[in-house]
């Protein structure tokens, strides 16, 4: 597909500038200095396209959320960036690498397609999988960097391990070194008012600081990836480090159906 990519580019420095200003005033009502967070741009609803256009705009942490995506994805735009980069010679400055992250359910047997490319796991929800990513890596002699997913809420029909269970999974993971665990990671219910955003991003914050102090946990241990597009402002201030941000970013952009989340294994 050719995007009419003036607009596009257009399109996205509006968005990312209002986005910027929202996360600035709400750093800013926390006291926290924005860069300690990272905004990730999850891009699983738009087209490669815009894809680039948000690399060439600084947005070098890319989210997707299944795994065949993110395979695929990443394997394009390596390409892309490598030719790019034969073709124009000095003349221009080369696209930076994208981080990936990969955000949503991963089930065991598509691990293999994440590891390669996956700066970071968001949604690392069972021993299991911790056993099979850790395997994995140790075989090509790696060490992949996960986050415990935590279903805060207790929605049924959420992913992640129950909250209680968390420091004692943490513990279990220690002795795979083929798994470097990053932190914490959560996603609220569609339909939580600011109230209670607070209050399940809060109750997340106090089990990640105990798992520090309780040093359950090594110092690679400062991850909270909390905060979408309809909750950020409450995960700043609840002390969130990683936003992971679609709708806000490309409104207006995203033309790809984006695909639906990973059945359960
Ligand atoms: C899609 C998605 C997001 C981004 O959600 P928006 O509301 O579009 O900002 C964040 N995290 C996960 C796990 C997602 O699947």
């Amino acid at each position: 597909m050719i995007s009419n990519l003036p607009s596009v580019r257009r399109r996205l420095a509006e968005n990312l500038k209002r986005l910027r200003e929202r996360i600035e005033k709400a750093c800013a009502a926390a006291k926290r200095d924005s860069k300690e967070i990272t905004l990730v741009a999850v891009t699983k609803a738009v087209e490669i396209d815009v894809l680039r256009q948000a690399l060439e705009a600084g947005l070098v942490d890319l989210g997707e959320n299944r795994a065949q995506q993110l395979n695929q994805r990443a394997g394009m735009m390596h390409e892309f960036i490598e030719r790019r980069a034969v073709l124009t010679g000095r003349s221009e400055k080369p696209l930076p690498r994208p981080r990936w992250h990969m955000i949503g359910h991963l089930q065991r047997n598509k691990a293999k397609l994440v590891l390669p490319w996956a700066e970071l796991i968001h949604s690392v929800d069972s021993l299991r999988l911790a056993e099979e990513l850790a395997q994995q890596a140790s075989k090509v002699g790696r060490t992949v960097d996960i986050l415990l997913e935590v279903n805060v809420s207790g929605e049924r029909s959420k992913f992640g391990v129950a909250i209680g269970a968390a420091p004692h999974l943490a513990e279990q993971f220690e002795p795979w070194t083929g798994i470097r665990l990053c932190g914490l990671m959560t996603m609220l219910p569609i339909d939580a008012t600011p109230g209670e955003q607070r209050l399940y991003f809060d109750r997340l914050r106090e089990v990640f600081d105990d798992m520090k102090a309780e040093k359950v946990v090594g110092t690679h241990f400062r991850h909270l990836s909390m905060g979408m597009s309809n909750d950020f402002e409450a995960a700043i201030a609840s002390g969130s480090t990683m936003l992971r941000i679609g709708t806000s970013l490309f409104a207006g952009l995203m033309s790809a159906q984006p695909p639906p989340p990973e059945d359960a294994d």
